[in-house]
């Protein structure tokens, strides 16, 4: 439970301005996170890691001399969005490129990458290394599926090593791949977390019960125990990670293998309940012939205040040994001593701020912002419309997924109203205020669905424009572009339980209604109510793509909450248009 908070909604942003205010010799502010407030050499290749908050000290904590160069802060459990990634690596590289490397979670694989890809169109070259080192997320032959967890410090240490010790990009990125193979972990938990102003946690476990292979943004284990003893706990954990299966290339046997041991407590586990477990972590692996390295145990990675732990362990080779033994100067983690760099002050700092800056509004035709009228009275239908189911969408994710999909939505939808008005109160027309409301919603919302949301209005907005009135054809054009967008951004096809099982036959229902003459209005709510029948049948698949994957089965029953919270709102949208419509002056054309 979350005691200290002002509004819930500004949690994560006053979190990282009081970061930033005690760790300046460290950090400083830029829009998205923070990058070090130290002076790094030019020709050094910057490492940016991120994710959402919630998990101090990943991941701003671990910025600093001798680790990450700058980090993408997310709201709570949300991942940072596309610009906030971008800002920080534009930010944080120093003329040698940017190696991006975050936990494998679907929002967050969604938003690095489409950075990645705006960078390089730039000229600033990139390479992303994911951190999958949770075993209990996908079985070994998959392993390219399996989420990040604590293990993000193997990996990012290792990379930003070889970073300052004048690596190119493609060594540092071969190493970052290299540590995550050799990195793996796995966890437990006795409670899950509950974030600033939630009513409950996201997940509970029943008194006397360990949910087992636990995910860090309260997603649930793939299995529930008793609580055991410590010591059992410690069996189970050194156990599932020295079996076979798990030992990385390169490693026939524990025995004489050299490995460091990271127990990482979640958030409510006392340091002193890791070290009685750890007492007999270090016993097994030492029966087990174990080279035991400069073990870690405390707090890297958490999940707000989830009790639990895991133990990762990190199987050392001559290279990462050496990279290993450097040091590291950060507001939350340091090893050895490193040579002060100077500050950095030829930046000015931007506390608080993660807003880059947004252009001029372009000038629009009267009908087109005459239309950007109607465009922010739906949006404000969809806001209402995310209120008013809240607490579903939240449990519906709950389910399989993180439980953070009502606060997202509610997020983003607002965000993207307050976005909207103040657009069509400077004179926009129709396309720059979708546009600036898909903005607003993707930055705030973060997550999988905030980012594909924010390039759906996008692209109903630039096929709208600011010229013409719309025409039912323009929407048609754009709902479809919405559709291939996010298909291909997102991978996710029809049949996977996503919200695109809902998109695609809206996006084929509008086309079809308005080749054949409906009214814009009539078209949109028949499409919709396809829509409706469509994400009510997702109850009955089994998810393949997003957070929801790893617990498929626990969904069986239920609809997709992305696909629901689609149907909810383009039901809502042709509420609106259908009352536009029967305005004087309604966009139907
Ligand atoms: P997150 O998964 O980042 O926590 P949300 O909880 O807000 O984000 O959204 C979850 C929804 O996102 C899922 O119910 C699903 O509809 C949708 N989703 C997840 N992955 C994809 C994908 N690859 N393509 C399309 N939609 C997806
Ligand atoms: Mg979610």
């Amino acid at each position: 439970m979350t005691r200290l908070f002002n509004e819930p909604d500004a949690f994560a942003d006053e979190m990282i301005a009081g970061f930033v205010a005690a760790n300046r010799r460290y950090v400083r502010s830029v829009p998205g996170g923070v990058v070090r407030s130290t002076r790094s050499p030019q020709g050094q290749v910057a490492v940016v890691i991120g994710g959402g908050s919630g998990h101090y000290p990943a991941f701003g904590g671990l910025v600093g001399q001798g680790l990450a160069h700058g980090a993408a802060m997310g709201n709570l459990f949300a991942s940072p969005a596309t610009q906030q990634v971008h800002s920080v690596a534009r930010a944080a590289q120093h003329g040698a490129g940017v190696l991006l490397s975050y936990g494998n979670y679907a929002g967050d694989v969604l938003n690095f990458d489409a950075a990645q890809e705006q960078l390089r169109a730039e000229g600033i070259p990139c390479e992303t290394v994911t951190v999958t080192d949770d075993i209990s997320s996908a079985p070994v032959a998959e392993r390219h599926r399996r989420r990040g967890i604590a293990g993000d410090l193997t990996v990012f240490r290792a990379a930003a090593a070889a970073a300052e010790a004048g690596h190119d990009l493609a060594d540092v990125a071969r190493v970052a791949r290299l540590a995550n193979e050799r990195t793996r972990s796995f966890g437990v938990a006795f409670t899950g977390c509950t974030l600033p102003g939630a009513v409950a946690p996201l997940f509970t476990v029943p008194e006397g019960r360990m949910a087992v292979g636990l995910g860090i943004h309260g997603e649930p284990g793939i299995d529930e125990t008793d609580i055991p003893t410590a010591d059992e706990l410690a069996e189970r954990l050194v156990g599932d990670l020295l079996a076979d299966a798990e030992l990385p290339d390169g490693v026939d046997t524990p025995r004489g293998a050299r490995v460091v041991p990271i127990l990482n407590g979640l958030g409510a586990l006392k340091y002193e309940e890791l070290f009685v477990v750890y007492r007999r972590v270090a016993e097994l692996l030492e029966a087990a012939g174990v080279e035991v390295v400069d073990p870690h145990v405390g707090e890297y990675c958490t999940s707000f205040d989830m009790a639990g732990c895991s133990l990762t362990l990190f199987w050392l080779d001559d290279e990462l040994a050496e990279l290993w033994e450097t040091p590291v100067d950060t507001p939350a983690y340091r090893r050895g001593s490193v040579v002060p760099a100077e500050l950095d002050d030829s930046e000015a700092d931007a506390p608080g701020s993660t807003d880059p800056a947004t252009p001029a509004i372009p000038d629009a035709t009267p009908d087109s912002r005459a239309a950007a009228a109607t465009v922010l009275a739906a949006l404000e239908t969809v806001a209402a419309t995310v209120d008013a189911h809240v607490e579903t969408l939240g449990r519906m994710d709950a389910l399989a997924g993180d439980g953070d999909h009502g606060i997202g939505m509610q997020r983003g939808s607002h965000a993207a109203v307050t976005a909207a008005r103040e657009a069509v109160e400077a004179g926009a027309g129709t396309g720059t205020t979708l546009a600036r409301a898909g903005d607003g919603w993707s930055h705030r919302a973060g997550g999988t669905s905030g980012a594909l949301w924010g390039l759906a209005l996008r692209e109903v907005g630039a096929a709208l424009g600011d010229e013409a009135a719309p025409t039912r054809d323009a929407v048609a054009a754009g709902v479809t572009a919405a559709d291939t967008g996010i298909r291909s951004y997102g991978k996710a096809e029809v049949g996977d339980k996503t919200m695109v099982d809902a998109l695609v036959p809206f996006a084929d229902a509008l086309r079809r209604e308005v080749g054949a003459g409906s009214r814009l209005a009539d078209a949109w709510a028949a499409a919709a109510s396809e829509a409706s029948v469509a994400a009510a049948a997702t109850a009955d698949l089994l998810p393949r793509m997003g957070r929801a994957r790893p617990h498929a089965e626990k969904s069986l029953g239920t609809p997709d909450p992305g696909a629901h919270s689609f149907a909810l709102i383009v039901t809502a949208v042709g509420e609106t248009l259908a009352a536009a419509s029967a305005a004087p002056k309604g966009p139907s054309a």
